[in-house]
């Protein structure tokens, strides 16, 4: 599980910019390195841990902290778009956008 820097710099994506396919691909590589990390150093994919955005039991591997608050790693990466899409800079402001269904 990583703990994400409490202040990347977004600011140079222009406010409600949509992300181009690319973008998305590229950040949902980027997500899915951390499940890799984490299961290359031992982390096992049968350990769960609750997240605060989807509000389930989620596998452990990909899980990132961002200012205290767990984000599975699906959850996680809807945050990462968001934060380029300029709907939420703050892990706490992604908490108030509407949850998609399972
Ligand atoms: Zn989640």
């Amino acid at each position: 599980m990583i703990t994400m820097a409490r202040n990347t710099d977004v600011s140079v994506v222009p406010r409600d910019h949509l992300p181009t396919a690319r973008q998305i691909a590229a950040v949902r590589a980027v997500m899915q390195l951390f499940v890799e990390e984490d299961l290359e150093t031992g982390v096992s994919p049968r350990q769960q841990m609750h997240c605060v955005r989807c509000a389930r039991l989620r596998p452990l591997p990909g899980f990132l902290v961002y200012d205290g608050l767990r984000l599975c790693n699906a959850c996680a990466t809807d945050f990462e778009l968001a934060r380029i899409c300029g709907s939420a800079h703050t892990a706490a402001e992604f908490l108030l956008l509407a949850v998609p269904p399972p």
